[in-house]
Order: C-alpha cells, then structure tokens, then sequence
C-alpha cells in the first residue's frame, strides 16, 4: 500500500513544476503569464485573462477600488500542461503595495522567474523581491524583456545582474539586433537562430523558423553586420566561459537568462521548454521533524495566504495551502497544527483567475484553495500522521505606518474583530505603541494602498468607520535579545518601541540615517529587518 501511494507521488512531482514571477510594475508580468497560458494550452487567444479580469471587475464589489483604480490586488494559481509537465504558476499582485503577499507567495515557491524590462535594466521592486528568493535560495529564471523595442545592450544586462545581485549568469540564448532591427535569438543549447517575425501583438503562438549558424543565407536574414555582431558576442561568451551549472542554479547561485518578447510571444516558447528542463521540482521542506520528502506518504501542508471574498455573494475567505507531502483528496479529516483541532477539508478549490473548480485530488508543489470560517492563519500547518510545523512564513519590515482610530466608542466590539480578522488574513501588520498611552492600533503596511484596504474593509465588512493618523516612521527592526535587550539600551532617541502581534520589541525608525545612528550608538542591539517566526 505505501509503495503504491509512493510511485504515486514520486510521479505527480517529476510532473510538477512551480514558480512565482518576480519584477517590477510594467515590466510584462501580465503578459507574459498571459503568453505562457496561451502556450499551455489553457487559453486559445491572448486577452483572455485581461478579459477575464474585465468580468470579475464587473461583478466584484467589495473590491470597488481594484475598478476605480484600474489595479489588481488579488492573486491566483494558474495550472497548465506543457509537454507533459504541470505548471503551477503561482501569480502575485501587480501592485508594488501588496508586496507583502508577493513575500508570502515566495514562500510556496520552488522556483520563480525574475522579469526585466531589457530598458530599464534592474527596477527598485524586482530587487526587493530578489531579495526574499535570495533568503530562500530559489532558484532564479531570468527573461530579459521588451527586445522588440530600443533597450540596453544585453552584455549590460548581465552585467548589472553579476555586480549588482551577486548571481552568476549563464545566458541560455542571445538576441540579435534589438528594437526595430530586433532579428531573432540565438540558442545556444540547439546553437540555432529563432527568426523573429513582426506581428500584430501575437495573439496566436508565434511561428518560428529556425536556421542554423551555417545556412549560407545568413547573412541575408540578419544583415550583415548584425550577423558579424553575433559571432563577435558567441565568441566573447565563450572566452567569458563558465557552463550551465545546474547545481549552481538550483542553490540559487547562478541565473540562466533568456531574452525575448512576451508581447510578440518572441522567445517565450524556448524560455518554456527550457525552464522545464531546468526548474527544481517540489523538493523537501523543513519542518519540525526534519526536513520532509514530498514522497513522504501523508498529507502535510501549510497556509501562506488568506484571501477574503473572492466571491462577493459569499463574504467568505479562502485559505491557500501549498501542498508540501502526500496527496490530498477531498473531504478528508486533518489536523491543525496550532489550534490541535481536527478539520474536514470540504469544498476544495483549484483556482483558475476567478472561475473556482472543485478539485478531487492535488499533489506535493499543487496549491489548493480552502473556505475559511475562521481557522486558519498565515503560517498554519495541516498534516496527517505524526504531529509537525513546518517553518513559519516571516514578516518583512513595513514601511509605513499609522493609527488606525475608532471615534465611535458603541463599535469597539466589531473594531477589534476587524483588526483581528484583517490581522490574522496577513492584510496589514498590527503593532502597539509601547511610549506612549494611546491604545489606538498601529497599522503596518509596505504600502498606502494597505491602508485604504483596511478602512474600506472595516467600513463595509465590519460596519466601522475609522481615521488614520500617519506616524513618520518608514523603518522597521526587530530587536533580537527582546525586551532585555530594549531595557538595557535605555531611552533610544528618534525611534519608537513597539510591539508585535507576538509582543516582541519592534524599533521603528525615520530614515536610514536614523537607523544607521542608533546602530553606531548602540552596537550591543542586534536589529533584524526580517522577524523571526512567530
Ligand atoms: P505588468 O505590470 O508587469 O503586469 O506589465 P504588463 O504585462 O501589463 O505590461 C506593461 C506594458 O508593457 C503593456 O503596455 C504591455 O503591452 C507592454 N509590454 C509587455 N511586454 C512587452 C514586449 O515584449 N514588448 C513591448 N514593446 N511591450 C511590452
């Protein structure tokens, strides 16, 4: 029986492969999703998921504001078939405010795929996130986008990338021209040319021709002096040297990079297959009882999101759990790790944008999606067989923050249970004011838009109309040693203490010279940007 569900599970993660997208607003994330659905099979034409969008804005109402502002703030699991392999790609807010979830979403990822606009070269948004995969050590997929129009050179591309992020890189294939005169990539696995055609914004999957290196109309096709160009910079790659190293890029050490045009599909179908090849399929993770094989035969998983009223008939919540081992099937009974309860697991969901399928069956690296009256939290572990937690999900430092106020005293009640509520779903972070007597809330959040979320939601899900009070902080640090620590440092000037949903001491400060201060007065502190787990 165990060796049956094992070659059971052994093959469903050969199969699979996950990753989130990493980059900055505008680089082509949409798009590119959008191509890679299109490529998979899951849509026929491009827009799909654009339109999609349209319909769930038509008919969503809690989320009035992703309307008015044109924004989206929810994120979903896309799943696909490529050749055989099943591609979860785990999509996260387009907006630089929700960023927060984005962090989270790293945290169920295996594997994610670094987004660069060829223009803009490395933007303030991707490097955070690079960041978060770099704690983790994901592997990284590089797709340097845009070729179709003027951008950098791509030897300075991969430049910035080496300095700047410390990566190694290998460059899997190779523009020739860019902009106007963008004529095709060279692939250096098949050492072939992909001949790039222009047309309208590639709807449909690109036909590509490929020639090789020594087809005698060569020059004909890329122009001479591009074609010179070419040879000039395969030469140049290969005196710079260094092979793929797989175990490298697996250790998150080393970066493949591709190049290409999500909005003309150019490139998109080589980064694919490549990616394929390449990613980590869903490995272990650590958990209280050791690191845990995906084959291990029971169900365990964990929350890394909560999202509410995605159906805004049912002002339910649903709970994103990342398979991590055994297989799950509907309707059974599994323990919470936090609580010790035992929970039925109905109404499974896979999620495909908004359209909700109920799901039988999901396998290590899959992600469900389950109603939540209430249970669970961001970090929570469910399992079967012998009791474990895996590793928590950690908070990242906000940059703003603010009194959340309640001016009327009769809605105290439905005040705290939002803050609760709002706070356990991981919408905003809370924290408490320990100078001075105020026991307003402080709403932490990394953007603006978390904040207007929040008093939105209290006002139409909790009947609360609130205020905020911005404080002019923009830094937080978690004070390791906690409150021994605080208490020997003494009066700290320019910060303020507070403390964490977990009561542990959180320094805010005004700036990094602010920071920077306090470091060299008080050298005993240790200040972490990241909190441990709760
Ligand atoms: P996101 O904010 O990262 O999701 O970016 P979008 O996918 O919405 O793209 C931002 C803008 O860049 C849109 O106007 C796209 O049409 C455009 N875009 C995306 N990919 C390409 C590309 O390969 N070439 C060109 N020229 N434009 C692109």
């Amino acid at each position: 029986m165990t060796t049956d569900i094992q070659t059971e599970l052994k093959q469903a993660v050969e199969r699979r492969r996950n990753f989130a997208i990493i980059s900055h607003p505008d680089a082509g994330k949409t798009t590119l999703t959008e191509k890679l659905l299109l490529y998979g099979g899951a849509i026929h034409q491009a827009g799909a998921v654009k339109a999609r969008r349209t319909q769930r804005k038509a008919t969503s109402d809690w989320m009035a504001m992703e309307q008015q502002r044109g924004i989206s703030i929810t994120s979903t699991v896309l799943q696909f078939d490529y050749n055989n392999y099943q591609i979860n790609l785990l999509d996260t807010p387009g907006h630089q405010d929700f960023s927060e979830d984005t962090y989270r979403t790293l945290a169920a990822a295996d594997n994610a795929v670094m987004l660069i606009d060829a223009a803009k070269g490395l933007e303030p948004q991707t490097r955070k996130l690079f960041e978060v995969c770099k704690m983790r050590s994901l592997p990284i997929f590089t797709f340097i986008n845009k070729l179709d129009r003027p951008g950098r050179e791509p030897l300075e591309s991969i430049d910035e990338i080496e300095q700047e992020l410390g990566l190694q890189t290998y460059a899997v294939n190779w523009p020739i021209g860019m902009g106007d005169r963008f004529k095709g990539i060279f692939d250096r696995r098949q050492q072939a040319i992909h001949l790039f055609e222009r047309r309208a914004h590639g709807s449909q999957q690109a036909e590509e021709r490929v020639i090789s290196l020594g087809d005698p109309k060569i020059e004909e096709y890329l122009d001479r002096d591009l074609y010179y160009q070419l040879k000039e910079d395969l030469e140049l790659l290969g005196e710079l040297g260094g092979e793929l190293d797989l175990e490298a890029v697996h250790a998150g050490q080393m970066t493949p990079v591709f190049f290409g045009s999500a909005m003309t599909n150019f490139g998109v179908r080589l980064f694919l297959e490549a990616f394929l090849e390449y990613a980590l399929k869903p490995g272990g993770r650590n958990s209280s009882l050791g690191v845990l094989d995906p084959i291990y035969p029971e169900f365990t998983g964990f929350v890394f999101k909560l999202q509410a009223n995605m159906d805004p008939k049912h002002r339910d919540r649903v709970a994103f759990i990342r398979v991590c081992t055994g297989k799950f099937e509907k309707d059974m009974t599994v323990n919470h790790a936090r609580t010790g309860k035992t929970i039925r697991l109905s109404r499974p969901q896979k999620l495909f944008a908004q359209d909700r399928e109920s799901i039988e069956t999901a396998y290590p690296g899959d992600v469900i999606g389950l109603n939540n009256p209430g249970v669970f939290a961001i970090g929570d572990t469910i399992y079967n067989g012998k009791k474990l937690e895996y590793e928590g999900i950690p908070c990242f430092s906000p940059e703003l923050f603010a009194y959340l106020k309640n001016p009327n005293p009769s809605k105290f009640k439905q005040f705290q249970k939002g803050i609760q509520e709002l706070r356990e779903e991981g919408a905003v972070q809370i924290m408490y004011s320990m100078d001075d007597f105020k026991r307003d809330p402080i709403l932490a959040a990394v953007g603006q838009l978390q904040f207007e979320v929040v008093q939105f939601r209290m006002q139409n899900e909790y009947g609360v109309e609130t205020t905020i009070e911005p404080l002019p902080y923009n830094l937080a640090r978690w004070v390791a040693g906690g409150w021994d620590a605080i208490e020997k440092a003494g009066r700290i000037f320019n910060t303020l203490t507070v403390k964490d949903n977990w009561g542990r001491p959180v320094l805010l400060f005004k700036n990094e010279w602010n920071l920077q201060q306090v470091k060299e007065d008080h050298p005993e502190l240790q200040l972490n940007a990241i909190a441990p787990v709760g």
